[in-house]
């Protein structure tokens, strides 16, 4: 089957779609002081008839899992509607989430019937009041009321990514609070190390600190290693038998982290990014109007991919074009 391929030879099985640029919440590191409307920028979200060409387009071309994002992806009305499309009129094997979870009490049991894959779940603290102070929402307890309840409705792949802040979770104390989570969940977590942002550099200076701090914590107690998947993300997990969950860590600094990258990036206006932080980014949606484009977008499409770079050059302070995660699509 025909596959993307870069330059360096990496494969793409994998596409982030944002669906939106909107997020109800306040995330120190994303949002801070909430959603604010592009006021240059006035072109409309994909429609869910281009979000399906586009879907077909991918699928052609080797794509197998697309996750659906943000900004927060279940504000669109048409949530349920465009994962349906994907799910049944696109040929995309997998079609996952990653939410901030505010109605995930309220929609679990569509979530769980609408045939999704999986879903993320972004919680930096299972203590409420630090939950609170980084998302400017206090609502944890509804969140984890969610999680319960798609777990008994026995939805599988349930992941949870907490952003690593210092002086914020990454101490004992909520090590150990994630540690009691998963011996008892069938649930992987996640820490992501803090990424600098064009709109973040601040924010990034006080609060960044090495994925390091955890991954000293997990390796003395006695967590292994786990090998990837060919369509997994980018975390590198670790199991221990006596818990029923993995941990993981997104550490997008260390060394070869952009070796394995197997994906890439579409907005919520349809411009295709090859890499979250990279210059490069051009807009497919004038190819998303017709059906009878598909040849002429998946051309172009898999022309792009030369122009992906081998780095993200993170480490020398480039944000590319990426003032903050909510409009590429964290
Ligand atoms: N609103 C949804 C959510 O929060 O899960 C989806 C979009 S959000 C941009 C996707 C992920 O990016 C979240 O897990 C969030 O914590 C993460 N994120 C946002 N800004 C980040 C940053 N500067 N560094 C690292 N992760 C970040
Ligand atoms: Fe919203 Fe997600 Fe950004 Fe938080 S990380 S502000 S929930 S888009």
């Amino acid at each position: 089957m025909k596959m993307l391929r870069d330059s360096f030879g990496r494969t793409f099985p994998y596409i982030r779609l944002s669906i939106t640029d909107v997020c109800n919440f306040k995330c120190g590191y994303c949002l801070p002081n909430g959603y604010q409307k592009d006021k240059s920028d006035n072109r409309k979200f994909l429609s869910s008839k281009e979000i399906e060409r586009l879907a077909k387009g991918l699928s052609e071309l080797g794509v197998c899992k697309i996750r659906l994002t943000g900004g927060e992806p279940t504000v669109r009305k048409d949530f349920f509607d465009i994962v349906k499309i994907l799910k049944n009129k696109t040929g995309i094997k997998k079609t996952v989430i990653t939410t901030n979870g505010y109605r995930l009490d309220k929609i679990a049991n569509q979530i769980a019937e609408s045939g999704l894959d999986g879903i993320n779940i972004s919680i930096d603290s299972l203590n409420r009041e630090t939950f609170k102070n980084v998302t400017g929402h206090d609502r944890l307890p509804e969140i984890l009321k969610g999680i319960e309840k798609l777990q008994q409705l026995n939805f599988k792949n349930i992941k949870i990514n907490a952003v690593l802040l210092k002086g914020i979770n990454d101490n004992e104390k909520d090590f150990n609070e994630w540690s009691k989570f998963v011996k008892n969940n069938e649930i992987d977590f996640r820490y992501i190390e803090l990424m600098q942002t064009g709109d973040g550099l601040d924010y990034f200076k006080k609060y960044h600190v090495p994925a390091k701090v955890f991954t000293n914590h997990i390796n003395k107690n006695g967590w292994i290693f786990q090998t990837l998947g060919r369509d997994a993300g980018p975390s590198k997990n670790y199991i221990n038998p006596s818990f029923k969950g993995k941990f993981g860590v997104i550490a997008p600094y260390s060394k070869d982290f952009c070796k394995s990258c197997n994906r890439l990036r579409i907005t919520a206006r349809g411009d295709l990014r090859l890499c979250l932080f990279g210059n490069t980014g051009i807009s497919i949606r004038h190819l998303l109007q017709r059906d009878d484009q598909l040849e002429e977008l998946k051309d172009l499409i898999s022309k792009q991919l030369n122009f992906k770079k081998e780095s993200h050059y993170l480490e020398l302070g480039e944000t590319g074009l990426m003032n903050n995660l909510s409009t590429t699509g964290g």
